[in-house]
């Protein structure tokens, strides 16, 4: 020690420099390293609650070009989809990411491109021309169900859709009793646009909605607020300026748009499947058979979830897909169904501060979940965090209770919540019986 003090003594400037470094590089190093680890942390807490790996659209970071900026952390709206790890931005909650793709215009050195799916796990995109058409004649995708997600990206495809089919349909008229110029299927943004184009058009349409109302998928998620980064447009309607709304102010602006405008959509009506008879289409929904010139599919991409068809199941208590474990605590929580989602629901609930949980199962064991998941299940059963009821089925929601029969006897649980993640209908299944090319993207484009 003496000796390297002597050394040093003769090197005044390094003696300066080290305890310049002690006194600024040093404390900044500490600070980085606690930032990384608390990002680290909560991947950790995400990969455990499933909310790590992307649904759709996500950001993919290049990090041989990122240079740690954080632009991107500090732009994204949803604020916790990225954060930076060794002064390299990585996703946090990718499955919570909607697209608003605003990390990607912030990187200052393009490091972050939007892709679809992961290498594991692929997603399903039909392939639609710029005018919306897809390989089948006179059917037409717009809004999420394309590939592109928002509210404004969504309106503003659903009148671009409509417009491309009249300017075609002034070109080529073609009239026969009994058959409608379009069918707008799907009231969600892009289908409430169209459909408001379809009016300004003076074309002769039916849009239909499956759901009790219009407004699309926002509507059926828990969210505190709604963000649009520019306005959207809407034909007849005009600007929607606000660039953040609440859910419920969103639903009444549904409300406003439709009375004003005098739009009519046919709700609680589903589609069920569609034929082409060349000059037309045969679609039959849950109410009828309908004959149209053009159908234009603005179904978005979350399917339909499988219901349990059992009286008291439209309780607002009752819910069919889980995005933020963390916002249910203390609560008495049932989860119904036996797959992988229904599984890692039931554990995330469970890890969550004083949640008491009951997994319902039709079956006698969890088959069709992965091993690790089953394996995690027993054990947290075994510790007592969730209540497991093989062989049971839901048979009526009753306010805070749900009867449920388990074995021969029906027994009743308490509950604040119910998911039922019973599996459902992917809107790719629907467009494969009805012709359309589907490609499906591996963490690209
Ligand atoms: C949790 C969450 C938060 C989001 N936050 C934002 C945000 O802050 N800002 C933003 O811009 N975007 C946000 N988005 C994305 C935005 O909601 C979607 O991109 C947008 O709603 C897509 O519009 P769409 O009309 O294409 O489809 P959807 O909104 O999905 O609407 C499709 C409609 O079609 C109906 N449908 C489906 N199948 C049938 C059938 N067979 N027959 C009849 N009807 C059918 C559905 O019931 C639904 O009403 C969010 C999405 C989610 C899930």
């Amino acid at each position: 020690m003496e000796f390297f003090l002597s050394v040093l003594e003769g090197y005044p400037v390094l003696v300066s420099a080290i305890i310049l470094a002690s006194i600024t590089v040093v404390p900044y190093l500490i600070h980085e390293r606690r930032k990384s680890n608390k990002v680290q942390a909560a991947i950790s807490k995400a990969k455990k609650l499933g909310l790590w790996e992307p649904v759709t659209m996500h950001p993919k970071v290049n990090r041989d070009v990122c240079i740690g900026s954080g632009a991107c952390v500090s732009a994204c709206p949803e604020g916790k989809i990225l954060g930076l790890v060794d002064n390299k931005s990585m996703t946090i909650c990718a499955s919570e990411c909607v697209g608003h793709g605003a990390c990607a215009r912030a990187c200052p050195v393009g490091a972050i491109e939007l892709v679809f799916g992961t290498e594991r796990r692929g997603v399903d995109i039909p392939q639609v021309h710029p005018n919306f058409e897809t390989n089948v004649k006179r059917l037409y995708i717009a809004g999420e169900l394309g590939g592109m997600g928002l509210i404004r990206n969504s309106v503003s495809q659903g009148k671009e859709a409509v417009g491309y089919i009249a300017d075609e349909m002034k070109g080529a008229p073609y009239k026969s009793q009994g058959v409608i110029d379009i069918l707008i299927v799907g009231a969600g943004p892009a289908g409430l646009s169209a459909t408001l184009m379809a009016k300004k058009e003076g074309l002769n349409y039916i849009a239909i909605e499956r759901e009790d109302e219009a407004g699309g998928a926002i509507l059926s998620y828990p969210r505190a607020k709604v963000v649009m980064t520019s306005p959207a447009e809407l034909p007849i309607y005009g600007k929607v300026l606000k660039k953040e709304i609440s859910k419920e102010e969103l639903m009444a602006l549904w409300g406003d748009i439709a009375a004003k405008t005098r739009i009519k959509i046919s709700t609680k009506e589903a589609m069920i499947s569609s034929e082409s008879k060349g000059e037309y289409f045969e679609v039959k929904t849950s109410k009828r058979t309908i004959l149209t010139r053009y159908l234009l599919l603005t179904i978005g991409r979350r399917g339909s979830p499988r219901k349990l068809d059992v009286p008291g199941e439209k309780s607002p208590k009752v819910m069919y897909r889980l995005l933020e474990p963390e916002r249910y605590a203390n609560q008495k929580l049932l989860v119904v169904g036996g797959g992988d989602s229904a599984l890692e629901s039931a554990m995330s609930l469970a890890s969550q501060a004083g949640n008491q949980v009951t997994l319902s199962y039709r079956g006698e064991a969890f088959s069709r979940a992965k091993a690790p998941n089953r394996a995690r299940l027993d054990a947290m059963a075994a510790e007592g965090k969730i209540n497991v009821l093989y062989q049971s089925n839901v048979l009526k929601f009753r306010g805070d209770k749900v009867d449920i029969s388990h074995g021969q006897k029906v027994i009743q649980v308490e509950f604040d919540f119910a998911f039922v993640l019973a599996g459902g209908v992917a809107p790719n299944d629907f467009l494969k019986k009805a012709g359309v090319i589907v490609e499906t993207k591996y963490g690209t484009r």
